[in-house]
């Protein structure tokens, strides 16, 4: 019988790579794109000798082509930390838009599934805590986030009118704050700053007053999520993250705490449109999907500082 064949665009990314990771042990063949701007090869490498990996460095906001059948496109390319969408505004406008446009044309023309890698950044700074999918959000077109809020939520539009205009099997997985080995040491996102600042004990840059509140999922878990949504009918947005809320501040404690270091933390000035709450209400994901995190915390950053120390430790000896 030949093997189920899925499309992962932004396949060399942080949660890209766990994805193509993830299919391939469950028996999928994968076509990875990436464009590399902010994925990076080393990734997706230790799959290149597997049979059923095919990589191609693509830009997916330009016309796409996949030879044969496809089960599912699943559409993961975007800048997606904050300084990265700041240094690349047009690409993450135009990849959620103009790409989100292309994966489904791609998908429409295969009549697979699609499904989107939306943001939790679709509520903004929000105004009802916890968010669930009901609410809109809060968001500023014009602010420096909204060169991606607005992407994705053009792109969840898109998204939902292909489903409803064209009758193609779209799903919407809103990711909350995600972290694991495999993200870039200079993303600038909370995590990374903080493990490379612990590591080399230098004091942790904890912005505004770090009363500020964000929840955390490791990757493997959203992953699982992902994975339980695609195979899902579910057509509408769904939340995907951790509900175990903290501030930044008592983020920081538990980064030092389990890299072994005394807390340090130096104030840095709060980035505009910085969220001043975030935490995902996943009522419909355990109601839908039977999906919750299963890891906590300290759990999820034992197994990434491992990552950190190599990383850096390699970067030291270049
Ligand atoms: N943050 C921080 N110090 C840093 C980087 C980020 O205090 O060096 C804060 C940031 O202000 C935000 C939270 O950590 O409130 C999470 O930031 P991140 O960039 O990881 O993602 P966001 O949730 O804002 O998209």
């Amino acid at each position: 019988m030949r093997k189920r064949r899925v499309l992962i665009t932004g396949g060399a990314g942080f949660l890209g790579s766990h994805l193509c990771e993830r299919m391939l042990a469950e028996g999928y063949e994968v076509v990875c794109m990436d464009n590399l701007i902010t994925g990076e090869l080393g990734n997706v490498e230790h799959l290149f000798s597997e049979p059923e990996f095919h990589y191609e460095r693509r830009d997916v906001t330009e016309y796409i082509h996949v030879v044969g059948d496809l089960f599912a496109v699943l559409h993961f390319a975007s800048p997606a930390s904050p300084i990265d969408y700041l240094q690349l505004p047009i690409q993450t406008l135009k990849v959620g838009s103009l790409g989100t446009h292309k994966t489904l044309g791609l998908a429409r023309a295969k009549g697979c599934r699609y499904l989107l890698a939306s943001t939790s950044e679709c509520y903004g700074d929000p105004l009802v805590h916890p968010q669930s999918e009901s609410y809109c959000g809060n968001v500023d077109p014009v602010g420096p986030r909204g060169v991606y809020d607005e992407a994705k939520r053009f792109a969840e539009a898109m998204t939902m009118a292909y489903g409803r205009f064209h009758g193609l099997e779209t799903r919407i997985a809103r990711i909350f704050n995600t972290y694991g080995p495999r993200m870039r040491l200079d993303d600038g996102r909370v995590l990374p700053t903080f493990m490379c600042q612990a590591l080399r004990g230098e004091p942790l840059s904890v912005f505004g007053d770090g009363g500020q509140t964000r929840s955390f999922c490791y990757v493997d878990d959203l992953v699982e999520g992902i994975w339980r949504l695609l195979h899902s009918n579910e057509r509408g947005p769904t939340n995907l993250g951790n509900p175990d809320e903290m501030t930044i501040l008592e983020f920081a404690r538990e980064v030092a705490s389990v890299a072994e270091v005394e807390l340090q933390v130096v104030h840095r000035e709060l980035p505009e449109g910085d969220p001043r709450v975030r935490q995902p209400d996943i009522s419909k994901a355990r109601r839908l999907l039977g999906w919750e995190p299963k890891l906590d915390l300290r759990q999820g950053l034992q197994r990434t500082l491992g990552y950190f120390r190599e990383r850096l430790g390699a970067a030291a000896l270049a």
